[in-house]
């Protein structure tokens, strides 16, 4: 099963969402339990300080052993009676969850109000007050005037269970928030996400047949732009594939049908009735020469077809360019004499890793261009230098030049400057688009300078290594 966008957006807002309000809620739970139990410290510790200073006032054998018997002779009779002085040992807030006890040094007790009057004296009471929690109660010890020790306590089953309450309310509030959350993200995620659907069911819409349509780039979300933009360019480079491709077979077909049309009429005029043998002779070179073109021509093609397939069987050898300009501008030197062009060449040493005969057939090309499209007269001049770490050769002729609103599509398959005339003289106009996929085969770029009936220039380009 394939990753889902929206479960784990929602997973991850869901874990944040735990994280802060489970946090957020234990924090406060926390805090309010901590202050809660601090108030009754603070009350546990009041009480014990009132204990202490009432018990001040005690005389000092009231914390003896001999507490019980008749003051010795010649021990001054203190001025309040007992009764008197054990009524002020009490505690300042009377609540029924307070109780409070003090001993004697010798283990009695001396008062003790919501404790049972047998509780033994706790052996662990030192000067520093201290507070112990002993199951539902929370109780502070300390030393008292006298060695006594007065332990003040309060119950803690009703504030515990106000704390309970608390937690729940807490914890309820919690998962309601988290639960309202994950709802929300669930149906916030959708809202995100179907704006993403209605762009695939827009581009799941474009097919062959409406190539021409395109998503609304305008009417999609900020943030998916960039995406409707690219598919929109995607659709755009599809198109103008599939547009190549059927030009690409009606000029094929057409390219075809006039030698075709050649052969038969040729074979039909021959058949026509009997004629002499030079006609026939003349009927047969016409059909040869038709014969010729549409081989050149489906050469061509193939030779297409493999650079479409990234030209599988490519040879990777050290090629010396300026050897191979010089074998070329040679097996056109006779050509060009005929035409009176003036053909020379100046090369520099230059070596790339490639196919040889692919590279021979590009500068055959060029070269065949600048002295077929030439003057009478005119020139042609190859040359081959290295100019800022680049190799860089050039044909340049002195014959028709090309227009700027040609230059662009000159290199595109069976494109032609002047169609007829050019068709005559026997150009596809396939040879130029050869010319780029072979050079771009190796690594370098082709292009070309003009002014109009002045001359061309085409040059390629390689980094050189
Ligand atoms: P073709 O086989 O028809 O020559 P190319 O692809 O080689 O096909 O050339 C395409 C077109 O570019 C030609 O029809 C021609 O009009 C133009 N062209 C090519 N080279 C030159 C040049 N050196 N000078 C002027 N026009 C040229």
């Amino acid at each position: 099963m394939g990753k889902s966008i929206r479960l784990r957006l929602v997973g991850w807002y869901t874990a944040v969402l735990v994280g802060v309000v489970g946090g957020y809620a234990g924090l406060l739970y926390y805090e309010v339990r901590r202050t809660r139990f601090a108030e009754v410290d603070s009350q546990l510790a009041t009480a014990a300080g009132t204990l202490d200073a009432s018990l001040k006032l005690f005389p000092p054998h009231e914390f003896t052993e001999n507490w019980s018997k008749p003051l010795p002779k010649g021990v001054p009779v203190p001025p309040l009676t007992r009764s008197q002085i054990y009524s002020v040992l009490a505690l300042p807030e009377t609540s029924p969850e307070l109780y409070f006890a003090v001993w004697r040094r010798d283990g009695s007790m001396m008062k003790g109000v919501g404790v049972p009057a047998e509780a033994p004296k706790p052996a662990d009471a030192g000067p520093a007050w201290n507070f112990v929690t002993k199951g539902t109660s929370r109780e502070v010890t300390v030393l008292g005037p006298g060695q006594s020790v007065i332990v003040a306590g309060r119950s803690t089953e009703r504030l515990q269970a106000e704390m309970r309450r608390y937690g729940w309310q807490t914890g309820f509030a919690a998962v309601l928030v988290i639960t309202l959350g994950i709802v929300g993200g669930w149906i916030l995620s959708r809202r995100i996400l179907r704006p993403i659907e209605s762009i695939a069911t827009s581009a799941s819409k474009i097919g062959a047949k409406n190539l021409s349509e395109r998503i609304d780039t305008e009417g999609v979300d900020l943030e998916l732009q960039g995406l409707a933009r690219v598919l929109n360019e995607t659709f755009q480079r599809l198109q103008e594939a599939f547009d190549r491709q059927a030009r690409f077979t009606a000029d094929a077909s057409h390219e075809l049908r006039t030698p075709l049309a050649i052969l038969r009429s040729q074979a039909e005029l021959a058949l026509s009735k009997p004629r002499q043998s030079e006609e026939y002779r003349k009927a047969l070179e016409s059909s040869l020469r038709a014969a010729d073109r549409m081989t050149a021509l489906v050469e061509r093609l193939l030779v297409l077809a493999r650079a479409d397939a990234g030209f599988p069987g490519l040879a990777k050898e050290s090629i010396d360019l300026g050897e191979l300009v010089g074998e070329t501008v040679a097996e056109f030197e006779s050509i060009a004499h005929q035409r009176q062009i003036t053909l020379s060449s100046e090369v520099q040493l230059a070596v790339i890793h490639g196919d040889p005969d692919a590279l021979a057939q590009v500068f055959s090309n060029l070269v065949a261009n600048a002295i077929q499209y030439n003057r009478p007269g005119g020139s042609v001049r190859v040359t081959l230098a290295m100019e800022a770490g680049e190799i860089v050769l050039r044909v340049s002729d002195t014959g028709l030049g090309i227009k700027p609103a040609d230059q662009g599509q000159l290199f595109e398959r069976f494109y032609r400057v002047e169609k007829s005339r050019n068709r005559t003289a026997g150009g596809s106009g396939l040879g130029l688009a050869i010319c780029k996929s072979i050079i771009e085969a190796h690594g370098g770029i082709i292009g070309v300078e003009s002014v109009p009936d002045v001359g061309s220039t085409f040059w390629v380009k390689w980094p050189s290594s």
